[in-house]
């Protein structure tokens, strides 16, 4: 699932995750990407903070599949059911927006 770090004023894409293997280091933490940056959104210059849990938002597009593969493994018999029903209750409060997002 591709994680996009945005910036919470303008929306500027602070770091794109588009895919796992797409780097050596894999998905930065919000602390390096903000380091990245030097603590400001290069485009609008606000001070970059971690994201609080009520700011990531995830595609509900992406959750649904998530859940059409976690029911696929229900099927096979592994053992992930309250997995699928966590995603499940995840995505009946969910706003659509873009990808997988933590506003900084
Ligand atoms: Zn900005």
């Amino acid at each position: 699932m591709p994680v996009v770090y945005r910036c919470s004023r303008c929306g500027f894409p602070l770091y794109v995750f588009a895919r796992v293997g797409q780097s050596s280091y894999g998905l930065p933490t919000p602390s390096e990407v903000i380091y990245m940056h030097g603590g400001r959104c290069p485009r609008c210059g606000k001070e970059l903070k971690r994201p609080t849990i009520r700011s990531i938002r995830i595609d509900v597009d992406v959750a649904s599949r998530v859940v059409q593969l976690l029911q696929t493994a229900r099927r096979l018999h592994a053992p992930l059911t309250g997995v699928e029903l966590h995603l499940s209750s995840l995505i009946s409060g969910l706003r659509g927006t873009g990808e997988a997002e933590a506003v900084a």
